[in-house]
């Protein structure tokens, strides 16, 4: 129970009809995703549950932040991709979008740059969803993740200045699909769809997200 009594369950709700649904989000998919994780198992511990439901990010240490559900329900429905694709994740964080993706029925490939991170990420998800399919990497997401390419999708959660030519290349080149926030003070989020070689780039929202970290700047 939460500080006003209410159930991380009731707080979902909340969130999923006000924050996702009340501002256009409409795939059912995306939304039962949404109902199905609870967000505090990816949050510092004492952070009350009005906090975890909110419409903002949640600091998760690191100097990171977990972003505010209605972006990472925004850059989902954006990607739009049918149960069963392949989907890289740059970007594993707290864990929690990689979690919705597993929710949604993705074969998930996420990559972390800060071992911590990604090692705390793996041991939450596999305790509430042991059977989840799911690949964890420490990695340099500038890179994608070659080994599992092509991707029928591929979602990045901090923001590179310049969009990596990596992640294009290992788009699969039959509608493969890249979403990402890009640019450095003021950012686009971006929906980058390939066909065989051409690129077709859409540009949405603004945003704010971390800056995705060289890794020779560390
Ligand atoms: N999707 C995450 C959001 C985390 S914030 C969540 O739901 O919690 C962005 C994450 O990207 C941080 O964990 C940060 O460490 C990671 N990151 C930054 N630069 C990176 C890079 N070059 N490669 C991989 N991960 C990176």
């Amino acid at each position: 129970m939460g500080e006003t009594g209410l159930s991380s369950s009731s707080f979902r709700e909340r969130m999923v009809r006000t924050d996702l649904e009340g501002a256009g989000v409409r795939s059912r998919r995306v939304l039962d995703a949404f109902m199905s994780v609870p967000r505090e198992l990816f949050v510092p511990s004492r952070t009350g549950l009005a906090a975890v439901y909110g419409n903002h990010p949640l600091p998760i240490g690191f100097g990171q932040t977990v972003s505010q559900p209605f972006i990472v329900a925004y850059m989902l429905e954006l990607l739009s991709l049918p149960p069963g694709s392949r989907v890289l994740e740059i970007g594993t964080g707290s864990g929690y979008q990689t979690a919705i993706l597993a929710a949604m029925g993705m074969e998930v490939v996420t990559v972390e740059l800060i071992p911590e991170l990604a090692s705390r990420a793996r041991r939450t998800i596999m305790e509430f969803m042991p059977d989840a399919d799911i690949r964890f990497l420490i990695s340099d997401g500038y890179r994608g993740w070659e080994p599992a390419a092509p991707y029928a999708g591929i979602i990045v959660s901090a923001a590179p200045l310049s969009i990596p030519s990596a992640l294009e290349e290992q788009l699969d080149p039959k509608g493969g699909c890249l979403v990402l926030p890009a640019g450095g003070f003021i950012q686009k989020l971006v929906k980058i769809t390939r066909a065989g070689e051409d690129l077709t780039m859409q540009e949405s929202l603004t945003v704010r997200f971390v800056p995705l970290i060289a890794s020779d700047d560390r």
